[in-house]
């Protein structure tokens, strides 16, 4: 099929299809350019006849700051680029790369030492002894600050305090865990709590652990015990909230 085409005011042509695709890969027919071949009415913009012209896939230039791939080694600009961890990576590179870390982490549980049953317990009571030190001497400062005989004293007191127990212990341990994957009695042991995929817990996850171990509590700490039948030492908590408790070294 022979075409023409119009170069400032000047018909050109006739030339082949393929000629005519490289004439608008070349630059010199563009989406603007004024077309015609025998049986079309009129010049047509060469777009609306042969649809718009598709870019050849050249990457574009980078200009200014230039970072380089991790992975593939190519240049982008910075802001094309994701940080993982001290790794940039290109959009194309990061999800093989993102895929290899899980891969990575999924070796990670094979290795990983879970705490069983009786250091958590321990542990536990030390956590245990840590709040009642304190709760104790609050106890102590509320009571002194109560007059002597005061009437009812006693009675607003025991409402204060346990509020203020059951405050301090889940406080404890939510502060504990988001912050520092332990709380101190299990740092003592050189223990943490992970999500199963050895993430760190988010406060959400610490206070839903917190009140899920209720139910390890009220089975007669069934739910506690069942960590020392687990293959990876889940306790009733451990398993609702996908947590796990390991050696962090
Ligand atoms: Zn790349």
């Amino acid at each position: 099929m022979q075409w023409y085409y119009a170069d400032q005011g000047q018909q050109k042509g006739p030339v082949e299809e393929a000629a005519l695709d490289e004439l608008v890969l070349a630059g010199a027919v563009r989406d603007d350019t004024l077309v015609w071949r025998e049986g079309m009415q009129n010049w047509q913009p060469h777009a609306s006849v042969r649809g718009p012209r598709t870019r050849p896939a050249v990457p574009e230039p980078v200009v200014g700051d230039v970072k380089f791939c991790g992975q593939c080694g190519r240049p982008f600009p910075p802001n094309d680029l994701v940080e993982i961890g001290t790794v940039s990576l290109c959009a194309m590179c990061k999800p093989a790369y993102v895929q290899r870390l899980r891969e990575g982490a999924l070796q990670g549980i094979g290795t990983r030492r879970y705490g069983g049953f009786w250091i958590r317990f321990v542990a536990r009571v030390i956590d245990g002894l840590l709040v009642q030190v304190v709760l104790v001497a609050l106890a102590a400062l509320l009571t002194a600050s109560f007059r002597a005989g005061a009437p009812r004293s006693g009675t607003i007191a025991l409402a204060i305090i346990y509020p203020l127990s059951f405050g301090l212990s889940a406080g404890y341990e939510i502060y504990f865990l988001t912050s520092r994957g332990a709380t101190l009695g299990k740092m003592l042991f050189g223990l943490k709590v992970i999500r199963s995929d050895g993430s760190k817990l988010s406060a959400g996850v610490s206070t839903s652990r917190y009140f899920a171990q209720f139910l390890s509590y009220i089975t007669l700490g069934i739910g506690y015990l069942m960590a020392g039948f687990d293959e990876e030492k889940r306790a009733l908590h451990d398993r609702i909230c996908e947590t796990r408790v390991v050696y962090s070294k």
